[in-house]
Formats: C-alpha cells, structure tokens, sequence
C-alpha cells in the first residue's frame, strides 16, 4: 500500500452528492479522494438554469458546480476528475480502485455517487435542443413553460404523474405515447384523463424535432398508420425511464432490479464502509437537493465508521 495514494475514504463522483460528501468528510478531518469519470459537476452542467436550489435565486448549472467544486478543493479534497475506473475491488476492509492511467488508489471507506442519466429517445435534434425546450425533469423546469404548450412523452407513472404536474404551469399539455394503453397505476391514468388541459395522441412516437433557437415543432409517427405529422409545441418532456450509472457496480454491491444502490437510510449498502449517495441509489426524488442531502448523511455515517474502525484498530495494537 503506498501511502501518498492512500485515503481515508474515495468518493465516486463529482456532481452534487459526491462534492457534498467531500465537504463534509473535511469538516471530520478525513483524507478524501474525489474521482470522476466526467468533469466537476455532474448533471448541473447540463442544467442552463437552476432556480430551485435554497438560497441561490437563479443561476446557471455550470456555475453552481464550480462553486461546489472550488469549495470542495478549498476544504482540502483531492480531485481526479476524466479519469475513467480500471478496477475496483471494496469487498475487503481495504478498498482499492485503480484508474485508466493504471495509477492505485486505496482507502478505509467508499462512498458511491455515480449519478445517473434519462433515458433518451435517440431522434435527431434531442442532443441539440437540451436545455432549450427539451427536458426530463418537470421539477427543474416547469416553471420555463408557464402558459406555454408542452408535449409529454411516455406512458407509465412517471409520464403520467409529471403530465399533471406540468398543468400547473402549461396552458396545454399533449402526451403522446407508443402504446394503445398506459404502463401506470389507474389512479394515475383517471388522474390525467380528468385532467381538462391534457390530450392524449396513442400509438404514436416522436421522429423528429424542429426549431431555430428552441423548439418549435416536433414530427408525431402514428405507429399504426406510419403517417408522420407535425405538430407545433413550445417544450418536450421526456419520461421514458431513468437509467442509473451502476453498470461499473454490477456484482460489487447489492444492485435492485432497476439497477440503483440500495441503501439503508444512513446510506450504508450491504458492503462494510461502503456508502452511497444522489441519484443512483433506490428513491423516488431525484433533485440537487435530495444529492446533495443524501452525501451529507453519506459522509457523516463514513466518519462515523472510520472513527470507530480506528478505535477498534488501536485497541488490537494496545492489547
Ligand atoms: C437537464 C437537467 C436539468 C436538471 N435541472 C435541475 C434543477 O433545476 N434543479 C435540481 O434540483 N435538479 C435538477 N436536475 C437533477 C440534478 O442535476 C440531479 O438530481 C443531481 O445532479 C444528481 O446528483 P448526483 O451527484 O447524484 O449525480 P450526478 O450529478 O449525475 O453526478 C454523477 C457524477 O458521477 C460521475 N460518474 C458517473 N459514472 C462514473 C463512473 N463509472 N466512474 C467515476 N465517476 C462516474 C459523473 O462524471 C459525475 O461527476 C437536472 C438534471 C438534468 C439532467
């Protein structure tokens, strides 16, 4: 083990649950390694504007993460961020990851904030239009569409849950979906189809999307006749399913059957000094605040692991 690449704890990740648990894993006086496959930041630098997060009135996505970022170097965390994991072994009481530049890292304690990504729908213009009229969170960004007319796409709670939602703000709300019939709970569907701002157009997908600045119109296949329309709209909200980024974890901790990290509420998993925190873990409400809440409990149930798996350690060596 050499000790100039040995920590007390490694976070995976550095959007807002992982940049928060290095925060906090400072105020405990631990030695802490951030990594990240992608830059600081995490999902907020795909975010043009954040306006639900306490305290910040408005601010862009890029610049709330490098606040965060700056804070968590400036509290003493170390950060690693493009660098993708070769190997990761946490079974054992010593955890060690090795990075693609073949460099090893070993630490007492792990904490997994991987995030996550929705699910896309691949059509041309999508990519573009991020941000600009395209969006998977109607928590986020409802409010942009205030008396504006929205498409919704998708079929199950999700879709229709966020649809309603969505009526408080949008003037009208159109969710079109593949299938003859919807994939949720019945009081979710009576929910939407009592609901006088929503239409509904069925076997049906989205093919294209059209726009200059933002989007202005969208291609609507019908599935049976394959007949293409276009069909104006201010926004499209996508809820076709949300994919966790556990591929790397699959057999290294206890994964549910949507692949998130399951985790007791002090964010232990089922590994000893393994924690968990954002996006990626089994729950309902996926927001800045939910991450950055969850890697503050993270963080202080690793303290509280190391403090104790210190004591014990001094103990052997005493007896
Ligand atoms: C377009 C958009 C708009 C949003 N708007 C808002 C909003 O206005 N308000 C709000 O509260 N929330 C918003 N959200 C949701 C919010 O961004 C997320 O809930 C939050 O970022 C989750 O934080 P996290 O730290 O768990 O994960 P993420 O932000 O996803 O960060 C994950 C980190 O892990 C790294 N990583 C992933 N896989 C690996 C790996 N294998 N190895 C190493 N590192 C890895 C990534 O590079 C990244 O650094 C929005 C999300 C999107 C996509």
């Amino acid at each position: 083990m050499n000790a100039n690449n040995h920590y007390d704890v490694i976070v995976i990740g550095a959007g807002p649950a992982g940049l928060t648990a290095g925060i906090y894993l400072s105020r405990a006086r631990l030695k802490k390694l951030i990594v990240s496959e992608g830059i600081a930041g995490g999902q907020m630098i795909l975010t043009h504007e954040i306006a639900n997060y306490p305290g910040v009135e408005s601010i862009s996505g890029y610049q709330l993460a490098s606040i965060m970022k700056k804070q968590a170097i400036a509290f003493g965390c170390d950060i690693r961020t493009n660098a993708a994991i070769q190997e990761l072994s946490m079974e054992a009481e010593i955890k060690s990851i090795t990075l693609s530049d073949g460099i090893t890292y070993t630490s007492e304690s792990v904490i997994l904030t991987p995030g996550g990504r929705s699910r896309t729908l691949g059509v041309p213009g999508e990519d573009n239009f991020k941000g600009r009229g395209i969006s998977y969170c109607a928590t986020c960004d409802g409010d942009f569409f205030t008396n504006k007319e929205i498409v919704v796409v998708g079929g199950g709670n999700s879709a229709l849950e966020e649809a309603v939602s969505l009526t408080k703000y949008a003037r009208k709300v159109t969710i079109v979906h593949q299938f003859d019939n919807f994939q949720a709970f019945e009081h979710a569907v009576d929910e939407a189809r009592n609901n006088p701002k929503i239409q509904f157009i069925m076997e049906s997908t989205i093919t294209g999307l059209h726009g200059t600045d933002s989007i202005e119109h969208v291609d609507i296949k019908n599935l049976r006749s394959g007949r293409i329309t276009s069909f104006k709209t201010d926004g499209v909200f996508i809820f076709i399913g949300y994919l966790p980024n556990t591929e790397f974890l699959k057999d290294k901790v206890e994964l549910n059957k949507w692949g998130e990290i399951a985790v007791k509420p002090d964010m232990s998993t089922n590994i000893e000094g393994v924690y968990a925190a954002g996006d990626s873990i089994a729950k309902r409400f996926r927001q800045i605040t939910t991450a950055v809440g969850d890697g503050t409990v993270a963080a202080l149930a690793a303290s509280n692991y190391l403090h104790e798996l210190k004591a014990k350690q001094k103990q052997l060596i005493t007896a």
